[in-house]
């Protein structure tokens, strides 16, 4: 057992190490200050075991998306916050597990519609936390296409992002985004720049950009994010869900 939670801890090592290495060259082709990256960890389907390795090397940002599981975690894993970790989540947030979310995520990088601004802000009042929260913003081409609901339309996000900043309890971080597998990363990502900028210039503070995964985060960086959110390349391929 000791052996497998050593080897399980070299292999966390060299794969955060390994990505560590991309955002740093990515940075320099960017021109940009690696220490202006995040890397949020994304841990989704892996065991809080896994948390506490990537603790152990430093990691502080850990992500998340579905909230049964996140909250578990974050529960088992509540004495590391005195280290600095946050959780972030990153999936769709159903409104009724606005509650449950606020009380847990320190950021919320998913907001695409106002019942969810309303929810999440009174379940953070209730639980006297402040929650910051990113809008996330849909990238594809077809406006009329919103599958799942994966992001709010680039001409709705400055109205939710009034509404976040105005929101007691909630705190506007910044943008959110996913690269559809339609469209070049690139091309997405300064899609996502452009609207960024646009609620930069209404909130100043509202710096965060958080785009790019582990395929895709060197355009991301290219494009000024501010936090990756890497799963696979530093934790493996997920188990199937069951
Ligand atoms: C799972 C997930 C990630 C991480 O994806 P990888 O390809 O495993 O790096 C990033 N963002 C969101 C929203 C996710 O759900």
């Amino acid at each position: 057992m000791a052996c497998g939670v050593s080897a399980r801890e070299a292999q966390l090592r060299a794969n955060l190490c390994a990505v560590e290495r991309r955002v740093a060259n990515a940075c320099e082709a960017a021109g940009r200050d690696p220490g202006d990256v995040t890397l949020v960890v994304v841990t989704k389907t892996w065991p809080p075991g896994d948390v506490r390795l990537l603790a152990g090397l430093g990691v502080r940002d850990f992500g998340e998306n579905r909230d049964q599981e996140a909250r578990e975690k974050a529960r088992e894993c509540d004495d590391l916050r005195a280290l600095g970790v946050r959780w972030h989540f990153v999936g769709q947030v159903q409104t009724n597990k606005a509650r449950s979310v606020a009380s847990y995520a320190d950021v919320v990088h998913s907001v695409d519609r106002p019942a969810l601004v309303e929810a999440l802000s009174s379940a953070a009042e209730r639980c006297s936390r402040v929650v910051e929260c990113l809008v996330q913003v849909s990238l594809r081409d077809e406006p009329g296409v919103l599958a799942a609901r994966a992001g709010a339309r680039p001409e709705d996000v400055a109205g939710l992002a009034d509404a976040l900043a105005g929101a007691p309890g909630l705190r506007l971080g910044g943008v959110m985004a996913v690269a559809p597998r339609s469209l070049d990363p690139v091309e997405a990502f300064a899609r996502l720049a452009a609207v960024a900028a646009q609620v930069r210039s209404a909130h100043p503070g509202a710096g965060v950009i958080s785009a790019g995964m582990s395929g895709d985060l060197e355009a991301a960086v290219g494009a000024g994010a501010t936090h990756v959110r890497v799963g696979t390349a530093v934790l493996g391929v997920r188990p199937p869900l069951g």
